[in-house]
C-alpha cells in the first residue's frame, strides 16, 4: 500500500476530476469559468474526505465587476468570510463524525473581468463507513445555479452527477 493513498488516488483521477493537492492559487488555471455552473469534487480515501467547490463571482455574490456600495462590499466580505471558514459547504451524516481539519482559499480579484471562487476543504472523519453521503449545502447560499458538476471518488466508486437542482443528497457509495 502507498504510505500516501489519498494522493495515490487524487493523482490517479486527475484527468476525471482535476483534483490535485495543490493549493488553492494553483487551482486557478483548472476548471471552467461558466455562469450558472458550479463544480463540487468531492474524494474520500481512509478517514479524509475532501471537498471542492469551484463556482463564479455571479454565482456568490451576484455580480463580477467592483463592489458599488457599502451592501456589495459587504457582500464580498461575506463570501470570502464563508470561503475561509469552510462552514455550511458540504454537509454529510453526523454519524461518520466529520471535523473540518484545513481549508484552503484565496480571494479572488475582484474588479478586473471574471472571478472565481475556489475553496477546498479537507475533513477528518471518525467513522467513514456512515459516510452513505454528503449533501452541497453551499448551492443554497449561492444564485442563479442552474447546474452543478459533482465529481466523486470514493471507495469503489468513481463518477460524475450533474444537479439541476440546488437541494439534495449525493451518495458517496
Ligand atoms: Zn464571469
Amino acid at each position: 500500500m502507498s504510505r500516501y493513498p489519498l494522493r495515490a488516488a487524487l493523482l490517479s483521477s486527475l484527468p476525471l476530476l482535476g483534483l490535485t493537492l495543490a493549493t488553492a492559487d494553483e487551482m486557478h488555471h483548472h476548471g471552467k469559468h461558466v455562469h450558472g455552473e458550479v463544480t463540487v469534487n468531492l474524494a474520500l480515501e481512509g478517514v479524509t474526505l475532501i471537498a471542492e467547490i469551484e463556482a463564479t463571482g455571479a454565482q456568490v455574490l451576484g455580480f463580477e465587476r467592483a463592489p458599488r456600495d457599502t451592501a456589495e462590499r459587504a457582500a464580498v466580505a461575506a463570501a470570502e468570510v464563508w470561503f475561509r471558514s469552510g462552514r455550511e459547504m458540504i454537509g454529510v451524516p453526523t454519524a461518520a463524525g466529520c471535523r473540518l481539519t484545513a481549508s484552503a482559499f484565496t480571494p479572488p480579484k475582484i474588479g478586473s473581468g471574471h472571478v472565481d471562487f475556489r475553496g477546498r476543504y479537507t475533513f477528518t472523519c471518525a467513522d467513514p463507513a456512515a459516510l452513505a453521503w454528503a449533501e452541497p449545502w453551499a448551492l443554497r447560499r449561492m444564485q442563479g445555479v442552474e447546474k452543478t458538476e459533482v465529481n466523486i471518488i470514493a471507495p469503489g466508486v468513481q463518477r460524475q452527477e450533474i444537479l439541476r437542482e440546488t437541494a439534495g443528497r449525493i451518495a458517496l457509495r
